[in-house]
């Protein structure tokens, strides 16, 4: 991808691919400040050119320490620059361990910092859509930040609340009232989201494919048959706390003040609490391993924020860059320089990727340097392009009878059949992704 160029500004790693471009890590050569770049090909959101305007206009309306910060946007013929945060600890989805998850205390930690931003959306009137593991990131000190308002929208506008309609999310997170239509309330959606997330964090899995009776998972946890994973993984306390978040009708759904008052959410985690059930029944007998494995890619919207009922709904009054007004136009330091746009560069000399390749760390700050070295080290080159590579990976994963599974884009997962042995392989074009690769790696 054509990419124009800023004095000083490196961009560095591809941190992640979404629909319609990727996400990019710019970092300083000078101030080693590091700035994610989110590069939307507006040739291929041409359905619904509005919905990236909607995500920026959103964007503008968001700061708070929960949600990650929006620096400002530039476009450049076809392609928009969206410039934000850098969130060096990665996706929350790599912190949750496949069928076990994570530590009770870690997962209560990041369900409170959820909450938190939740409550600050809601309290401007907007609700994401979409919050699930893949969009929810960590920053250098492991703090949760709200990300991706690709399906955002305002739902209460000057005190007067709307009604929703439009069918969108990831359909493992969305509550059932969506899939059942025609209208339902947003905050009770989010909330239920982040029952699922909650869920993920504790178990490893998500409960079931979509909440509708057709599906088996879905209608045993209606019969309470928390015998069953993932809920047996689960502690008493937050089960209970999930009982009241995953309840199927959105009235009588809990609502997050009484999230906050829960015995389980406000009680003091001590560090080191494991899950009492983890060692007995803690490995879901997923065939393959991957059959509910967390990551989903069913965006199913009709979307990615269609307008429709959306429309007008959101404020576009702030001025655009170069108008005036924006924070990011007030001083001269090197973010502003480089939202306003003078020129990407690729490092001039060797050193400067090496530096740069080295303050990365990402992702997951908690990564020790070994783990660090290890992810570089299982880095290879072939002359096949990422399509080819994925075709020879399958046909070898096929052969040996490992299970595998395209996990988004240019991403395969593997799995023994045991589910005891995860791999993941990241496919990239450089060509196309312009990564920067160490010189010897
Ligand atoms: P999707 O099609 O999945 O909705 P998208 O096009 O909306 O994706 P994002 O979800 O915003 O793109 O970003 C894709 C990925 O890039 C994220 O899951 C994450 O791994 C990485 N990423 C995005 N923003 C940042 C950031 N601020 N800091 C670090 N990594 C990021």
């Amino acid at each position: 991808m054509a990419v124009p160029f800023v004095e000083d500004w490196d961009l560095v790693q591809t941190l992640g691919e979404g629909a319609y471009g990727e996400v990019q890590l710019a970092v300083n050569r000078r101030t080693e400040e590091a700035v994610a770049v989110k590069i939307v090909d507006m040739k291929r959101a041409a359905e619904c050119p509005e919905n990236i305007k909607k995500e920026i206009c959103i964007n503008k309306m968001l700061s708070h320490e929960n949600v990650v910060r929006f620096y400002g946007h530039r476009r450049e013929g076809a392609t928009q620059y969206l410039f934000l945060e850098y969130c060096r600890g990665g996706e929350l989805f790599d912190r949750i361990e496949p069928d076990v998850g994570m530590p009770e205390a870690e997962a209560q930690r990041f369900f409170q910092q959820l909450i938190a931003g939740v409550v600050y959306l809601h309290s401007i009137g907007i609700t994401h859509r979409d919050l699930k593991p893949e969009n929810l990131l960590l920053d250098e000190r492991d703090n949760l930040k709200i990300s991706d308002f690709g399906l955002a929208t305002v739902f209460r506008h000057n005190g007067r609340e709307r009604l929703l309609n439009k069918m969108c999310g990831t359909l493992p997170y969305v509550a059932p009232e969506l899939l059942r239509r025609p209208e339902f309330r947003a905050e009770p959606v989010d909330v239920w989201a982040c029952g699922v997330v909650l869920t993920a964090m504790l178990a490893g899995e998500l409960p079931w494919d979509q909440p509708s009776d057709s599906c088996q998972e879905y209608s045993d946890w209606k019969e309470r048959k928390t015998y069953l994973p993932p809920w047996k993984k689960i502690d008493s306390a937050p089960l209970a706390l999930l009982h009241k978040i995953l309840t199927e009708s959105p009235t009588a759904r809990i609502t997050i003040p009484d999230i906050q008052k829960d015995r389980w959410y406000s009680r003091p985690l001590k560090k080191d609490v494991k899950r009492a059930r983890l060692s007995s029944g803690g490995v879901a007998d997923s065939p393959g391993g991957f059959s509910k494995h967390i990551r989903s890619d069913t965006d199913f919207s009709p979307v990615k924020g269609a307008l429709g009922e959306d429309k007008a709904s959101y404020s576009t009054s702030q001025p655009e860059p170069g108008t005036g007004g924006m924070p990011w136009e007030s001083g001269a330091g090197s973010i502003d320089q480089l939202v306003q746009g003078f020129s990407f560069s690729q490092p001039a000399c060797p050193e400067h990727m090496l530096v740069n390749s080295q303050l990365l760390g990402t992702p997951g700050s908690s990564q020790s340097p070994w783990q660090r070295l290890v992810k570089r080290m299982t880095r290879f080159f072939t002359k096949l392009d990422a399509d080819g590579s994925y075709r020879a990976l399958k046909e070898v994963c096929e052969k040996m009878g490992y299970g595998w599974k395209m996990s988004c884009t240019n991403q395969v997962g593997l799995g023994l059949k045991s589910g005891l042995v995860k791999i993941k392989a990241k496919l990239s074009d450089i060509v196309s992704t312009q990564k920067v690769w160490l010189p010897g790696t």
